[in-house]
């Protein structure tokens, strides 16, 4: 196969665009598909500042680049979780990716604060990718409004949005659904907007583009994701694409053009104002503050218990 755009031997094979490309070409091509997402969904320009919440996994780290390559203003955030060595290595690979280029970068270890993931999950039962997404949320909302930045861009690629969109479709998840966008708006004066510029890349392509980069990223999973129904979700749409080729992008790109516009209509109550730490919320206590309380109270009555 030849590079579709200069005819040099292809590297790379793009099934869902008919098309190859060499290594340059694929560079070229993948900032110019980000670019091009950024400028058409109007998520931020190049005066704005834009934190950038990165992992330390493929893809963060590619949307990173991409955007300090097209010129944008961004400064990175790294949440370090609190699970185990698979957080360490991702708190690592973040900084060095930081440091090598200069970048500035807020990195916040959830353990500081006595809320490392796995021991907030097991205090309060839950599951533990549930408490992280509250975890996460909160943060990224935070830091993002105290710090002044009008934006956060986090790495969700096409199959995070394709899994995630089968998800709430399977079960009628009228109100996600509505809220699935690649650029969410704030609706209420401590919210910032949240994009997603890498919404039409697939992982694939962000592996590649990682790769011939030469970013070094944390390849592992997350421990705790085995067996969540996303990575489900995600098998099925891969045997689907394997079959035919462009699902996935046809799955997310004609939702977002056909059904979402109609769904908007399935209004979303504006948040309230959280008692507890002032964030917005759908009840008197935001998700946070709710878990943190009961993170709090677990703790107590097991230190009595010890004692008595
Ligand atoms: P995930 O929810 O793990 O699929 O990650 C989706 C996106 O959330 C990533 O591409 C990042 O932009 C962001 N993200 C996930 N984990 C972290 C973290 N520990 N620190 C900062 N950003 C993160
Ligand atoms: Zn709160």
């Amino acid at each position: 196969m030849k590079c579709t755009r200069c005819k040099a031997p292809a590297e790379v094979e793009l099934r869902q665009h008919n098309c190859g490309f060499c290594r340059g070409c694929f560079i070229f091509y993948f900032q110019r598909q980000v670019e091009r997402a950024i400028a058409k969904e109007r998520m931020f320009s190049l005066d704005e500042a834009v934190l950038v919440a990165v992992s330390g996994g493929k893809d963060s780290l590619a949307l990173w680049d991409v955007l300090i390559g097209l010129g944008y203003r961004t400064t990175g955030l790294h949440l370090s979780l609190g699970i185990g060595a698979y957080s360490d290595q991702s708190t690592v690979k973040t900084k060095a990716f930081a440091e090598a280029r200069g970048l500035s970068l807020i990195t916040v270890a959830l353990a500081d604060d006595g809320l490392a993931v796995p021991e907030i999950a097991s205090l309060t039962r839950r599951p533990a990718c549930s408490a992280c997404g509250t975890m996460k949320r909160h943060y990224f909302d935070q830091l993002a409004v105290d710090r002044g930045f009008p934006v956060v861009a986090t790495g969700h690629n096409l199959d995070d949005e394709a899994a995630r969109l089968l998800g709430n479709v399977l079960h009628w998840q009228m109100e996600h659904l509505a809220r699935q966008r690649p650029v969410l708006q704030p609706t209420h004066d401590r919210f910032v907007r949240k994009v997603k510029p890498l919404f039409r890349c697939s992982e694939y392509e962000s592996a590649v583009y990682a790769f011939f980069r030469g970013i070094d990223y944390i390849v592992d999973e997350c421990p705790n994701a085995a067996g969540a129904t996303q990575l489900v979700y995600k098998d099925m749409l891969n045997r689907l694409e394997a079959n035919s080729p462009g699902s996935k992008l046809a799955f997310v790109q004609e939702f977002l053009h056909k059904a979402q516009p109609a769904l908007t209509a399935e209004t979303i109550a504006a948040p309230q104002t959280c008692q507890g730490c002032g964030m917005p919320s759908f009840g008197e206590l935001c998700g946070f503050c709710r878990l943190v309380r009961e993170t709090e109270a677990r703790r107590e009555r097991r230190q009595a218990a010890a004692r008595a």
